[in-house]
Protein backbone atom coordinates (compact mmCIF):
# COMPACT_ATOMS: atom_id res chain seq x y z
CA UNK A 1 0.00 0.00 0.00
CA UNK A 2 1.78 3.72 -1.09
CA UNK A 3 -0.13 6.98 0.16
CA UNK A 4 0.87 9.97 -1.20
CA UNK A 5 1.44 13.62 -0.34
CA UNK A 6 -2.73 14.38 -0.14
CA UNK A 7 -3.13 11.59 1.76
CA UNK A 8 -0.61 11.80 4.64
CA UNK A 9 -1.19 15.69 4.78
CA UNK A 10 -1.58 15.79 8.61
CA UNK A 11 -2.09 13.98 11.71
CA UNK A 12 -5.74 13.45 10.74
CA UNK A 13 -5.10 12.15 7.48
CA UNK A 14 -2.16 9.65 9.14
CA UNK A 15 -4.67 8.29 11.47
CA UNK A 16 -7.26 7.56 8.78
CA UNK A 17 -4.54 6.02 6.53
CA UNK A 18 -3.42 3.94 9.94
CA UNK A 19 -7.23 2.62 9.57
CA UNK A 20 -6.75 1.72 6.34
CA UNK A 21 -3.79 -0.51 6.85
CA UNK A 22 -4.81 -2.14 9.76
CA UNK A 23 -8.27 -3.22 7.70
CA UNK A 24 -5.67 -4.97 5.67
CA UNK A 25 -3.81 -6.49 8.35
CA UNK A 26 -6.40 -7.83 10.02
CA UNK A 27 -7.48 -9.60 7.08
CA UNK A 28 -4.42 -11.78 7.34
CA UNK A 29 -2.10 -9.75 4.96
CA UNK A 30 1.25 -9.14 5.29
CA UNK A 31 1.53 -5.67 4.75
CA UNK A 32 4.16 -3.18 3.50
CA UNK A 33 3.29 0.36 3.44
CA UNK A 34 5.15 2.89 1.80
CA UNK A 35 4.71 6.90 2.49
CA UNK A 36 5.55 10.16 0.64
CA UNK A 37 6.34 13.62 2.74
CA UNK A 38 3.67 15.50 4.14
CA UNK A 39 2.03 17.57 1.01
CA UNK A 40 3.90 20.65 0.19
CA UNK A 41 7.04 19.70 2.37
CA UNK A 42 8.90 18.28 -0.33
CA UNK A 43 8.46 21.38 -1.94
CA UNK A 44 9.64 23.92 1.39
CA UNK A 45 12.53 21.53 1.19
CA UNK A 46 13.70 22.20 -2.09
CA UNK A 47 12.98 25.58 -1.46
CA UNK A 48 15.21 25.68 1.27
CA UNK A 49 18.31 24.23 -1.09
CA UNK A 50 17.15 26.65 -3.77
CA UNK A 51 17.82 29.27 -2.01
CA UNK A 52 21.01 28.73 -0.09
CA UNK A 53 22.47 27.43 -3.28
CA UNK A 54 21.83 30.58 -5.03
CA UNK A 55 24.17 32.07 -2.97
CA UNK A 56 26.77 31.71 -5.49
CA UNK A 57 28.20 28.77 -7.47
CA UNK A 58 31.60 27.73 -5.82
CA UNK A 59 32.09 24.37 -4.10
CA UNK A 60 30.71 22.44 -7.12
CA UNK A 61 27.80 20.11 -7.01
CA UNK A 62 25.26 20.22 -4.09
CA UNK A 63 23.12 17.42 -5.57
CA UNK A 64 24.16 15.04 -2.70
CA UNK A 65 23.05 17.24 0.24
CA UNK A 66 19.86 17.99 -1.83
CA UNK A 67 18.74 14.11 -1.15
CA UNK A 68 20.18 14.61 2.73
CA UNK A 69 17.37 17.04 2.71
CA UNK A 70 14.50 16.67 0.69
CA UNK A 71 14.53 12.64 1.95
CA UNK A 72 13.90 14.08 4.99
CA UNK A 73 10.08 14.49 4.53
CA UNK A 74 9.34 10.75 4.32
CA UNK A 75 11.25 10.00 7.64
CA UNK A 76 8.51 11.93 9.45
CA UNK A 77 5.56 10.48 7.94
CA UNK A 78 7.05 6.51 7.74
CA UNK A 79 7.50 7.25 11.83
CA UNK A 80 4.04 9.05 12.67
CA UNK A 81 2.35 6.69 10.44
CA UNK A 82 4.25 3.81 12.53
CA UNK A 83 3.02 5.59 15.68
CA UNK A 84 -0.24 5.72 14.65
CA UNK A 85 -0.41 2.28 14.05
CA UNK A 86 1.18 0.87 17.38
CA UNK A 87 -1.88 3.46 19.07
CA UNK A 88 -4.56 1.61 16.60
CA UNK A 89 -2.75 -2.18 18.16
CA UNK A 90 -1.20 -2.84 14.88
CA UNK A 91 2.93 -4.03 15.63
CA UNK A 92 4.50 -1.40 13.02
CA UNK A 93 7.36 -0.07 12.42
CA UNK A 94 9.51 2.16 10.32
CA UNK A 95 12.03 1.87 7.77
CA UNK A 96 14.51 4.34 5.92
CA UNK A 97 15.60 3.39 2.66
CA UNK A 98 19.67 2.97 3.93
CA UNK A 99 17.79 0.23 6.72
CA UNK A 100 16.07 -1.82 4.20
CA UNK A 101 18.96 -0.87 2.51
CA UNK A 102 17.62 -0.05 -1.28
CA UNK A 103 20.33 0.38 -2.87
CA UNK A 104 20.82 2.93 -5.49
CA UNK A 105 22.96 4.19 -8.47
CA UNK A 106 24.70 7.31 -7.71
CA UNK A 107 22.74 9.86 -9.78
CA UNK A 108 21.70 12.24 -7.13
CA UNK A 109 18.01 13.38 -7.34
CA UNK A 110 17.37 11.31 -9.88
CA UNK A 111 18.73 7.52 -8.65
CA UNK A 112 17.77 4.53 -10.24
CA UNK A 113 17.17 1.45 -7.94
CA UNK A 114 19.51 -1.22 -8.62
CA UNK A 115 18.49 -3.88 -5.43
CA UNK A 116 16.51 -4.44 -2.68
CA UNK A 117 17.34 -6.49 -0.22
CA UNK A 118 14.84 -7.83 0.87
CA UNK A 119 15.59 -10.73 4.04
CA UNK A 120 15.11 -8.59 7.55
CA UNK A 121 12.41 -6.89 6.04
CA UNK A 122 10.80 -9.94 4.97
CA UNK A 123 11.34 -11.43 8.26
CA UNK A 124 9.85 -8.28 10.08
CA UNK A 125 7.10 -8.35 7.70
CA UNK A 126 6.36 -12.57 8.58
CA UNK A 127 7.11 -11.35 12.57
CA UNK A 128 3.59 -10.25 11.92
CA UNK A 129 5.16 -6.22 12.00
CA UNK A 130 3.85 -3.99 9.50
CA UNK A 131 6.75 -2.18 7.46
CA UNK A 132 6.49 1.38 6.79
CA UNK A 133 9.07 2.44 4.37
CA UNK A 134 10.37 5.64 3.68
CA UNK A 135 9.76 6.59 0.42
CA UNK A 136 11.63 8.32 -2.48
CA UNK A 137 14.65 7.42 -0.95
CA UNK A 138 17.77 4.89 -0.91
CA UNK A 139 21.17 4.40 -0.38
CA UNK A 140 23.75 5.07 -3.00
CA UNK A 141 27.34 3.27 -3.48
CA UNK A 142 29.26 5.80 -1.35
CA UNK A 143 26.38 5.17 1.19
CA UNK A 144 24.49 8.37 1.02
CA UNK A 145 21.32 9.13 1.05
CA UNK A 146 19.69 9.30 -2.43
CA UNK A 147 16.26 10.19 -4.15
CA UNK A 148 14.14 8.96 -7.10
CA UNK A 149 13.15 12.27 -8.56
CA UNK A 150 10.24 14.15 -8.13
CA UNK A 151 6.97 11.63 -7.38
CA UNK A 152 9.62 8.76 -6.82
CA UNK A 153 7.78 7.21 -3.67
CA UNK A 154 5.44 5.66 -6.48
CA UNK A 155 8.49 3.70 -7.57
CA UNK A 156 9.74 2.62 -4.48
CA UNK A 157 6.10 0.87 -3.63
CA UNK A 158 6.38 -1.22 -6.96
CA UNK A 159 10.13 -1.77 -6.44
CA UNK A 160 9.20 -2.84 -3.18
CA UNK A 161 6.57 -4.69 -4.26
CA UNK A 162 8.25 -6.28 -6.97
CA UNK A 163 11.18 -7.24 -4.99
CA UNK A 164 8.67 -8.61 -2.37
CA UNK A 165 6.84 -11.13 -4.71
CA UNK A 166 3.83 -9.25 -3.80
CA UNK A 167 0.12 -10.10 -5.13
CA UNK A 168 -0.34 -6.39 -5.89
CA UNK A 169 0.66 -2.77 -5.05
CA UNK A 170 -2.10 -0.67 -4.01
CA UNK A 171 -1.02 3.18 -4.75
CA UNK A 172 -3.67 5.48 -2.64
CA UNK A 173 -3.86 9.05 -3.66
CA UNK A 174 -6.10 12.10 -3.76
CA UNK A 175 -8.32 11.28 -7.23
CA UNK A 176 -10.22 7.67 -6.90
CA UNK A 177 -8.34 6.04 -10.38
CA UNK A 178 -6.51 7.17 -13.49
CA UNK A 179 -9.22 9.21 -15.48
CA UNK A 180 -8.83 9.87 -19.44
CA UNK A 181 -7.15 13.17 -18.51
CA UNK A 182 -6.18 15.42 -14.95
CA UNK A 183 -9.59 15.70 -13.57
CA UNK A 184 -8.49 18.90 -12.71
CA UNK A 185 -8.86 20.66 -15.61
CA UNK A 186 -11.55 18.75 -17.26
CA UNK A 187 -14.68 18.59 -15.17
CA UNK A 188 -16.09 15.77 -17.35
CA UNK A 189 -13.15 13.42 -17.61
CA UNK A 190 -13.81 9.72 -16.85
CA UNK A 191 -12.05 7.26 -14.39
CA UNK A 192 -11.01 4.22 -16.40
CA UNK A 193 -11.68 0.77 -15.03
CA UNK A 194 -8.52 -0.78 -16.69
CA UNK A 195 -5.56 0.67 -18.29
CA UNK A 196 -3.08 -1.14 -20.44
CA UNK A 197 0.55 -0.79 -19.41
CA UNK A 198 1.93 0.38 -22.19
CA UNK A 199 -0.47 3.42 -22.09
CA UNK A 200 -0.07 4.44 -18.74
CA UNK A 201 3.05 4.53 -19.47
CA UNK A 202 3.11 6.61 -22.29
CA UNK A 203 0.15 8.72 -20.08
CA UNK A 204 3.37 9.23 -17.20
CA UNK A 205 6.32 10.06 -19.56
CA UNK A 206 3.53 12.70 -21.73
CA UNK A 207 3.09 14.35 -17.93
CA UNK A 208 0.01 12.91 -16.27
CA UNK A 209 1.33 12.88 -12.84
CA UNK A 210 -0.82 10.25 -11.38
CA UNK A 211 2.40 7.83 -11.17
CA UNK A 212 5.43 7.97 -12.18
CA UNK A 213 7.00 7.06 -15.42
CA UNK A 214 9.61 4.73 -13.48
CA UNK A 215 6.91 2.70 -11.33
CA UNK A 216 5.24 1.95 -14.35
CA UNK A 217 7.90 0.96 -16.86
CA UNK A 218 8.99 -1.46 -13.57
CA UNK A 219 5.26 -2.82 -13.38
CA UNK A 220 5.44 -3.81 -16.71
CA UNK A 221 8.62 -5.07 -16.66
CA UNK A 222 7.65 -7.63 -13.87
CA UNK A 223 3.78 -7.53 -14.91
CA UNK A 224 2.61 -6.11 -11.37
CA UNK A 225 -0.66 -5.04 -11.39
CA UNK A 226 -0.89 -1.75 -9.79
CA UNK A 227 -4.29 -0.43 -8.22
CA UNK A 228 -4.97 3.39 -8.23
CA UNK A 229 -7.31 4.39 -5.55
CA UNK A 230 -8.19 7.23 -3.41
CA UNK A 231 -7.56 7.06 0.65
CA UNK A 232 -10.54 9.64 0.35
CA UNK A 233 -13.22 7.30 0.23
CA UNK A 234 -16.12 7.35 2.00
CA UNK A 235 -16.76 4.09 4.70
CA UNK A 236 -18.86 2.01 2.47
CA UNK A 237 -18.56 3.53 -0.60
CA UNK A 238 -16.84 1.31 -3.05
CA UNK A 239 -13.45 2.13 -4.31
CA UNK A 240 -12.50 0.13 -7.21
CA UNK A 241 -10.05 2.67 -8.67
CA UNK A 242 -8.17 1.67 -12.18
CA UNK A 243 -6.29 -1.47 -13.09
CA UNK A 244 -3.22 -0.90 -14.24
CA UNK A 245 -2.15 -4.41 -16.11
CA UNK A 246 -1.19 -5.96 -19.02
CA UNK A 247 -3.38 -5.23 -22.11
CA UNK A 248 -6.49 -7.21 -23.11
CA UNK A 249 -8.89 -7.17 -26.11
CA UNK A 250 -11.53 -4.74 -25.38
CA UNK A 251 -9.01 -2.46 -24.58
CA UNK A 252 -7.97 -2.23 -28.12
CA UNK A 253 -11.12 -0.90 -29.17
CA UNK A 254 -10.82 1.83 -27.37
CA UNK A 255 -8.73 4.10 -30.15
CA UNK A 256 -7.68 6.93 -27.67
CA UNK A 257 -7.51 6.48 -24.02
CA UNK A 258 -6.25 9.54 -22.42
CA UNK A 259 -5.02 13.32 -23.03
CA UNK A 260 -1.64 14.07 -21.19
CA UNK A 261 -0.14 17.29 -21.13
CA UNK A 262 2.94 19.09 -19.79
CA UNK A 263 3.87 22.69 -19.16
CA UNK A 264 7.64 21.95 -18.06
CA UNK A 265 8.98 22.33 -21.67
CA UNK A 266 10.91 24.58 -23.75
CA UNK A 267 11.73 25.03 -27.21
CA UNK A 268 15.62 25.36 -28.67
CA UNK A 269 16.05 26.42 -32.58
CA UNK A 270 19.66 26.51 -33.91
CA UNK A 271 19.53 28.49 -36.90
CA UNK A 272 21.84 28.30 -39.96
CA UNK A 273 23.66 24.78 -39.65
CA UNK A 274 25.88 23.27 -41.57
CA UNK A 275 23.64 20.99 -43.65
CA UNK A 276 26.13 18.05 -43.50
CA UNK A 277 26.04 14.19 -42.00
CA UNK A 278 26.52 14.36 -38.18
CA UNK A 279 24.60 17.35 -37.00
CA UNK A 280 22.34 15.93 -35.68
CA UNK A 281 24.55 13.68 -33.77
CA UNK A 282 27.20 16.36 -32.50
CA UNK A 283 23.95 18.20 -30.81
CA UNK A 284 22.48 15.26 -29.24
CA UNK A 285 26.16 14.41 -27.83
CA UNK A 286 26.96 17.93 -26.67
CA UNK A 287 23.33 17.62 -24.86
CA UNK A 288 23.55 14.40 -23.10
CA UNK A 289 27.26 15.25 -22.22
CA UNK A 290 25.43 18.29 -20.70
CA UNK A 291 23.40 15.69 -18.80
CA UNK A 292 20.25 17.53 -21.00
CA UNK A 293 17.61 15.09 -22.13
CA UNK A 294 16.50 16.11 -25.52
CA UNK A 295 12.68 15.29 -26.51
CA UNK A 296 11.04 16.32 -29.81
CA UNK A 297 13.33 17.21 -32.40
CA UNK A 298 12.90 18.60 -35.98
CA UNK A 299 15.23 19.10 -39.16
CA UNK A 300 13.90 21.45 -41.52
CA UNK A 301 16.07 22.94 -44.87
CA UNK A 302 16.63 26.69 -45.29
CA UNK A 303 15.99 28.39 -48.54
CA UNK A 304 19.79 28.55 -48.40
CA UNK A 305 20.50 25.24 -49.75
CA UNK A 306 23.57 24.55 -47.69
CA UNK A 307 21.82 25.55 -44.60
CA UNK A 308 19.22 23.87 -41.99
CA UNK A 309 17.68 24.73 -38.70
CA UNK A 310 16.66 22.04 -36.55
CA UNK A 311 14.63 22.58 -33.73
CA UNK A 312 14.36 20.13 -30.62
CA UNK A 313 12.60 20.77 -27.19
CA UNK A 314 14.17 20.01 -23.36
CA UNK A 315 12.63 20.39 -20.56
CA UNK A 316 12.26 23.49 -18.99
CA UNK A 317 14.11 23.05 -15.77
CA UNK A 318 17.27 22.24 -18.11
CA UNK A 319 17.43 25.52 -20.59
CA UNK A 320 20.46 27.35 -19.65
CA UNK A 321 22.47 24.19 -18.92
CA UNK A 322 21.30 23.49 -22.94
CA UNK A 323 22.05 26.80 -24.06
CA UNK A 324 25.25 26.95 -22.13
CA UNK A 325 26.24 23.75 -23.37
CA UNK A 326 25.33 24.32 -27.18
CA UNK A 327 27.23 28.14 -27.07
CA UNK A 328 30.33 26.23 -25.93
CA UNK A 329 30.08 24.00 -28.78
CA UNK A 330 28.86 26.64 -31.12
CA UNK A 331 31.71 26.37 -33.36
CA UNK A 332 31.90 22.71 -33.46
CA UNK A 333 28.31 22.04 -33.89
CA UNK A 334 28.33 24.85 -36.67
CA UNK A 335 25.20 27.15 -35.85
CA UNK A 336 24.42 30.57 -37.01
CA UNK A 337 21.86 31.63 -33.17
CA UNK A 338 20.14 30.36 -31.06
CA UNK A 339 16.53 30.45 -30.26
CA UNK A 340 14.57 29.54 -26.91
CA UNK A 341 10.61 29.54 -26.69
CA UNK A 342 9.76 28.49 -23.00
CA UNK A 343 6.21 29.09 -23.23
CA UNK A 344 5.38 25.92 -24.58
CA UNK A 345 3.38 22.94 -23.55
CA UNK A 346 3.43 19.25 -25.23
CA UNK A 347 0.13 17.99 -25.40
CA UNK A 348 -0.40 14.22 -26.50
CA UNK A 349 -3.25 11.80 -27.06
CA UNK A 350 -2.77 7.78 -26.23
CA UNK A 351 -4.34 4.73 -26.79
CA UNK A 352 -3.03 1.19 -27.99
CA UNK A 353 -6.42 1.10 -30.49
CA UNK A 354 -4.15 3.92 -32.70
CA UNK A 355 -2.30 0.67 -33.54
CA UNK A 356 -5.23 -0.55 -36.18
CA UNK A 357 -7.45 2.96 -36.63
CA UNK A 358 -6.71 5.21 -39.18
CA UNK A 359 -7.66 9.52 -38.87
CA UNK A 360 -6.72 9.87 -35.67
CA UNK A 361 -4.18 12.47 -36.33
CA UNK A 362 -6.52 14.13 -38.98
CA UNK A 363 -9.31 14.35 -35.88
CA UNK A 364 -6.35 15.64 -33.34
CA UNK A 365 -4.60 18.37 -36.19
CA UNK A 366 -8.90 19.57 -36.80
CA UNK A 367 -9.92 20.23 -33.21
CA UNK A 368 -6.51 21.69 -32.36
CA UNK A 369 -7.21 23.96 -35.42
CA UNK A 370 -11.08 24.52 -35.50
CA UNK A 371 -10.18 26.45 -31.68
CA UNK A 372 -7.01 28.35 -33.31
CA UNK A 373 -4.22 26.62 -31.71
CA UNK A 374 -1.17 26.56 -33.20
CA UNK A 375 0.94 23.62 -33.94
CA UNK A 376 4.99 24.06 -33.15
CA UNK A 377 6.28 20.19 -33.11
CA UNK A 378 4.37 17.13 -33.52
CA UNK A 379 6.31 13.76 -32.54
CA UNK A 380 4.77 10.58 -33.05
CA UNK A 381 4.66 6.73 -31.56
CA UNK A 382 2.57 3.50 -32.07
CA UNK A 383 0.19 4.58 -29.68
CA UNK A 384 0.54 8.11 -29.23
CA UNK A 385 1.05 11.57 -30.99
CA UNK A 386 2.09 14.68 -29.26
CA UNK A 387 2.52 18.53 -30.25
CA UNK A 388 3.91 21.42 -29.01
CA UNK A 389 1.95 24.54 -28.81
CA UNK A 390 1.69 27.88 -26.99
CA UNK A 391 1.48 27.31 -22.95
CA UNK A 392 -1.21 30.00 -23.18
CA UNK A 393 -3.39 27.16 -25.05
CA UNK A 394 -2.74 23.98 -23.18
CA UNK A 395 -5.90 23.76 -20.93
CA UNK A 396 -8.17 24.81 -24.08
CA UNK A 397 -5.91 21.73 -26.06
CA UNK A 398 -6.63 19.17 -24.00
CA UNK A 399 -10.74 20.14 -23.49
CA UNK A 400 -10.76 19.88 -26.81
CA UNK A 401 -9.11 16.89 -27.55
CA UNK A 402 -10.79 15.32 -24.76
CA UNK A 403 -14.45 16.10 -26.56
CA UNK A 404 -13.36 15.44 -29.94
CA UNK A 405 -12.63 12.09 -28.73
CA UNK A 406 -15.75 11.75 -26.97
CA UNK A 407 -13.93 10.40 -23.80
CA UNK A 408 -16.14 11.57 -21.16
CA UNK A 409 -18.57 8.85 -23.15
CA UNK A 410 -18.51 5.40 -21.72
CA UNK A 411 -17.12 3.02 -24.07
P1 LIG B 1 0.28 11.72 -4.72
O1 LIG B 1 0.70 12.83 -3.83
O2 LIG B 1 -0.75 10.84 -4.11
O3 LIG B 1 1.44 10.96 -5.29
P2 LIG B 1 0.04 13.22 -7.18
O4 LIG B 1 -0.30 14.65 -7.00
O5 LIG B 1 1.45 12.87 -7.47
O6 LIG B 1 -0.51 12.41 -5.93
O7 LIG B 1 -0.87 12.59 -8.35
C1 LIG B 1 -2.26 12.72 -8.31
C2 LIG B 1 -2.71 13.87 -9.22
O8 LIG B 1 -2.42 13.54 -10.57
C3 LIG B 1 -4.20 14.13 -9.22
O9 LIG B 1 -4.57 15.00 -8.19
C4 LIG B 1 -4.44 14.74 -10.61
O10 LIG B 1 -4.58 16.14 -10.57
C5 LIG B 1 -3.18 14.41 -11.39
N1 LIG B 1 -3.46 13.75 -12.67
C6 LIG B 1 -2.92 14.12 -13.86
N2 LIG B 1 -3.38 13.37 -14.85
C7 LIG B 1 -4.23 12.46 -14.29
C8 LIG B 1 -5.02 11.40 -14.82
N3 LIG B 1 -5.02 11.09 -16.13
N4 LIG B 1 -5.78 10.68 -13.96
C9 LIG B 1 -5.78 10.98 -12.65
N5 LIG B 1 -5.06 11.98 -12.09
C10 LIG B 1 -4.27 12.72 -12.89
N1 LIG C 1 7.75 13.54 -1.70
C1 LIG C 1 8.36 13.32 -3.00
C2 LIG C 1 7.91 14.40 -3.98
O1 LIG C 1 7.13 15.27 -3.62
C3 LIG C 1 8.11 11.95 -3.53
C4 LIG C 1 6.66 11.61 -3.81
O2 LIG C 1 5.75 12.30 -3.34
O3 LIG C 1 6.42 10.60 -4.48
O4 LIG C 1 8.31 14.39 -5.11
MG1 LIG D 1 2.80 11.40 -6.85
Amino acid sequence: MKFGGTSVADLERIRHVAELVSQEAAKGNEVAVVVSAMSGQTNRLVGYVDALSADSDIGGSIDDEYDAIVASGEQVTSGLLAIALRRRGVKARSWQGWQIPLQTDGAHASARIKDIETLAFNQSLKDGIVGVVAGFQGISPEGRVSTLGRGGSDTSAVALAVALKADRCDIYTDVDGVYTTDPRIVSDARRLKRIAFEEMLELASQGAKVLQTRSVELAMNNNLPIRVLTSFAKPGVPNPGTLVCAEDENMEERVVSGVAYSRDEAQISLLKLRDVPGIVANICATMSQANVIVDMIVQGTSRKEDQANIVFTVGRRDVEKAVAALEAAQEKIGFGSILVNDKVSKVSIVGIGMRSHTGVAHTMFEALADRGINIEVIATSEIKISVLIDTEYTELAVRALHSAFELEVES
